[in-house]
């Protein structure tokens, strides 16, 4: 039995949801990946978990993945960044197979600990040729979660209207008020 997720924000593409394992609550920084049990509950939240174990080996792997991608979304074309990213895609292959059901692709590893983070930087290749400039950061000041943006016209600001929305709309009021 898994414990339940406890970030304000889930469902995002798996890149992003590796990134938003860590958030704000009133300016304390919380991180679900410190444990393999916060492995485990995010392993979970990405179905990731019938195929690999939560062990120290993928937590540790995991991480260098989260540190890739969070580097390289802060600064996207970054040399250093982009090798980063690249060095971890480094660790899985793409089979191309042909099952009954038709043709398809599977992922293989040296090293299966390698293979949530190896999954999640191949996720961030499937944002990057749909709509790079879609992967964003909520605007909000004091939060660092990042969601990919389906919305039709593109205008999405905030991870959550009714958090971080609220508390911009709110802070304006607030500025506005002690102006006047
Ligand atoms: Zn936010």
């Amino acid at each position: 039995m898994t414990a339940t997720d406890p970030r304000p924000l889930t469902g995002e593409p798996v890149s992003l949801d590796l990134l938003n394992t860590r958030w704000n609550v009133e300016g304390v920084r919380q991180d679900l990946l410190t444990d393999v049990d916060g492995l485990a509950v995010w392993l979970t939240a990405n179905d990731l978990e019938g195929r690999f174990a939560a062990d120290a080996g993928t937590l540790r792997h995991t991480l260098t993945a989260r540190d890739a991608l969070r580097a390289l979304v802060d600064a996207p074309g970054d040399p250093a960044a982009t090798a980063r990213v690249d060095a971890v895609l480094g660790h899985g292959r793409i089979r191309a197979t042909l099952t009954t059901e038709g043709p398809g692709e599977e992922a293989e590893f040296a090293d299966p600990s390698w293979g949530p983070g190896w999954t999640a930087a191949r996720d961030y290749l499937d944002l990057l040729r749909t709509a790079p400039d879609r992967i964003r950061a909520c605007a909000h000041e004091a939060c660092i979660l990042h969601f990919f943006d389906t919305s039709r016209n593109g205008t999405r600001r905030w991870c959550s209207m009714a958090v971080c929305g609220n508390r911009a709309k709110a802070s304006r009021h607030y500025a506005r008020t002690k102006e006047s």
